[in-house]
């Protein structure tokens, strides 16, 4: 649902404090800021081009999950908001366009712990990612379905995917991260597609999120119907570069989410994207434009 209002909750609880209770309105306003608490918790989709790279705030931990490729901007992006440290780094899976950014992450910046899918892969890139891992001496953990982080008080990242990752198809292998602020739910799909999705319906994994990153950048291989029944998103978020050479993304993908009722925002056209919630709603800013949508759970 999308307000530009205070929600009708919040009125009528000024209402009813108006009329029973002769405080003055300094405490009126006091007991206000408890009700609807600040929007402490950001998500920043990074427009990175043709790959993913995500940055979570919380409160207490900081999140990201992919750096794009390599020079992708992410580590410029993160020294903007003068980051110095990162509690956890997710490299969904090992292709170039999520991992290739996140070496010169470690590089950078102070990296508590890594998780990835940990598959077998060969590739050059893939090879100096987990190779900076080990010299940087940061903590490595194989995300599995099931595992749970707190973040901070009133947010916690589920792993959802992959429960036995698949070698032989590597995107399906993708770590898939919900984050839970209170009410609203952010699910992060890396490039999961068709049979990853199947598995995560079959073992009825918490779907549902209001906030959908769409899998595989929005590809016809992912985001099958039945998963978005289960996952029910407001908005989707499309990770895409301009004019890349896989015409990512779908006209069909793109037709199913708005039909599935979704607002839809995509790195090409919107810039980074930013999503800002307090656990109750949540606002969206993106860099394209003057853009500022507000919604309500
Ligand atoms: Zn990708």
């Amino acid at each position: 649902m999308k307000t530009t209002t205070n929600p009708p909750r919040f009125q009528v609880l000024f209402i009813v404090l108006l009329m029973f209770a002769p405080v003055s309105s300094c405490s009126l306003l006091n007991i206000f800021d408890k009700v609807e608490p600040p929007f402490v918790y950001e998500v920043h989709f990074v427009d990175v081009g043709q790959g993913d790279a995500i940055y979570v705030v919380t409160p207490e931990k900081n999140v990201l999950i992919d750096g794009g490729r390599r020079n992708s901007g992410i580590v410029e992006y993160l020294q903007r908001l003068e980051v110095e440290s990162i509690d956890l780094v997710i490299g969904t899976h090992p292709h170039a366009d999520h991992v290739g950014g996140l070496i010169e992450v470690f590089h950078t910046f102070d990296v508590t712990e890594v998780i990835d899918p940990e598959v077998n892969y060969s590739t050059v890139t893939y090879r100096d990612y987990r190779t900076t891992i080990d010299s940087r001496e940061i903590t490595f953990t194989a995300g599995r379905s099931g595992m749970e982080w707190q973040l901070s008080e009133g947010a916690v990242m589920q792993i959802v995917h992959p429960a036995a990752p698949s070698t032989r198809h590597i995107n399906d292998a993708s770590v898939v991260a919900r984050i839970v602020f209170g009410d609203i739910a952010v699910l992060l799909t890396g490039d999961a597609e068709e049979r990853a999705e199947r598995e995560m319906l079959a073992r009825s994994e918490p779907l549902r999120s209001q906030i959908l990153k769409v899998g595989h950048h929005g590809s016809i291989t992912s985001t099958t119907l039945d998963f978005l029944e289960q996952v029910k998103p407001e908005v989707a978020v499309i990770m895409v570069g301009e004019g890349n050479r896989y015409a990512h993304p779908n006209e069909e993908t793109l037709h199913n989410l708005e039909a599935a009722g979704a607002e839809i925002y995509r790195t090409d056209t919107h810039g980074s994207i930013v999503i800002k919630t307090n656990g109750i709603r949540y606002v969206i800013h993106t860099t394209s434009e003057e853009t500022l949508n507000e919604h309500e759970n």
